[in-house]
C-alpha cells in the first residue's frame, strides 16, 4: 500500500511541480542532524549500527512501521559463497568478505545460522560446462573448498537429486534473517541510533551544498490525492545521507533536486 503510494507520488510529481514544491518550504521546520540512514532493511540497519558504533549521531528514517518488512524479510536466507559474481568485481569481493564477517557475527551472538553447504547441479551433460565455469569463477573469487563431484556422489548426499555432476560449495549456508536484523537494530539502538518509523523521505533538494531531505508521515502519503503537491512536515539537513531504500533507492535519488 505504502509502496504504491510512494510510486504514484513520484509519478504525479513532475520536475516542474517538484521545483515549485522545493522552493515553497519557508514555513516548514528544519532540523540539522549528523547522519540520516534512509530505510531500515538489512543494509540500512547494518550501516546505522556501524556508524553509531563509530560515534556518529544516526537517525534512521523508515516508511514502514518497523524494520525489515521489505525485501529483507522476503528472501531465501542463504549466506552466499561468492561464486557467481565476475572476478574482481565489488560484488564478488564484498560477498566473500561479507560471508566471513556474517558467519563470525552470527556465531558471536548465537544468531541461528548453519553452514550447510550447497550443491549446484547439472541435470544433463550439456549443463556440465556451466558448472566448470562456475568452479573457475568461484575459485578466482577466493571461494574455498569448491569441488566438482560425480552425480552418484551428490545423489548419495541428497537421494532425491537427479544430476550427472554437481559442484559442491561447502561454505554456503543459511541464516535466520529476522534474528540477524533484530540484533543489528538492537546494537544500533544501544549505540544511540534513533529510529523514526512510519516516516517517509519524499525527496530532497540541494541548497548551500547540502542535501535537504523532505520528510512526511507515511500515513499522509497513503491518504494523499495526486491532484495537489504534498508538503513535508519536516526538512532534515544532514551532514551525511545513506540512501539504503532498497528497490526505492534509485527512484528516490531521482527526487533529489538542485533548486
Ligand atoms: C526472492 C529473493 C530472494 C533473495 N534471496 C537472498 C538470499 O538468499 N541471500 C541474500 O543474501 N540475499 C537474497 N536476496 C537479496 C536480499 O534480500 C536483498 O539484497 C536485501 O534484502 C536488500 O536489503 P535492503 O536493505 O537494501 O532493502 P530492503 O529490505 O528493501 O529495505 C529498504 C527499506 O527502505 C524503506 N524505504 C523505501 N523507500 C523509503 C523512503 N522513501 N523513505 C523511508 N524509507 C523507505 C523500505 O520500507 C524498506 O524497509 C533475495 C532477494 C529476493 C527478492
Amino acid at each position: 500500500m505504502l509502496g504504491r503510494a510512494i510510486g504514484s507520488f513520484g509519478k504525479a510529481l513532475g520536475d516542474r511541480r517538484w521545483k515549485a514544491f522545493g522552493a515553497g518550504l519557508e514555513g516548514i521546520s528544519k532540523e540539522k542532524v549528523d547522519v540520516v540512514v534512509i530505510g531500515a532493511g538489512v543494509v540500512g540497519l547494518a550501516v546505522a549500527r556501524e556508524m553509531a558504533l563509530k560515534g556518529r549521531d544516526v537517525l534512521v528514517v523508515e516508511s514502514a512501521s518497523t524494520f525489515g518488512t521489505g525485501t529483507s524479510s522476503r528472501n531465501s536466507e542463504v549466506i552466499h559463497a561468492g561464486i557467481y559474481y565476475p572476478p574482481n568485481s565489488l560484488k564478488a569481493r564484498f560477498c566473500v568478505k561479507g560471508r566471513e564477517l556474517l558467519y563470525r557475527y552470527c556465531a558471536d551472538r548465537q544468531i541461528p545460522h548453519q553452514q550447510i553447504g550447497k550443491l549446484i547441479v547439472a541435470t544433463s551433460v550439456s549443463e556440465v560446462p556451466k558448472l566448470s565455469i562456475l568452479l573457475r569463477c568461484g575459485t578466482d573469487n577466493g571461494v574455498k573448498g569448491l569441488r566438482m563431484m560425480e552425480g552418484s556422489e551428490a545423489i548419495r548426499m541428497e537421494p532425491k537429486l537427479h544430476c550427472v555432476k554437481a559442484l559442491l560449495s561447502p561454505c554456503s549456508g543459511i541464516v535466520d534473517s529476522h534474528s540477524f536484523m533484530l540484533s543489528l537494530a538492537g546494537e544500533a539502538e544501544n549505540a544511540r541510533a534513533i529510529f523514526s518509523y512510519k516516516s517517509t523521505v519524499l525527496g530532497g533538494h540541494v541548497e548551500d551544498n547540502h542535501l535537504r531531505l523532505h520528510i512526511s508521515e507515511s500515513k499522509d502519503l497513503e491518504n494523499h490525492d495526486d491532484a495537489s503537491p504534498l508538503l513535508p512536515q519536516l526538512v532534515l539537513i544532514p551532514k551525511l545521507v545513506i540512501n539504503s531504500a532498497g528497490l526505492s533507492a534509485f527512484p528516490l535519488a531521482k527526487r533529489f533536486h538542485v533548486i
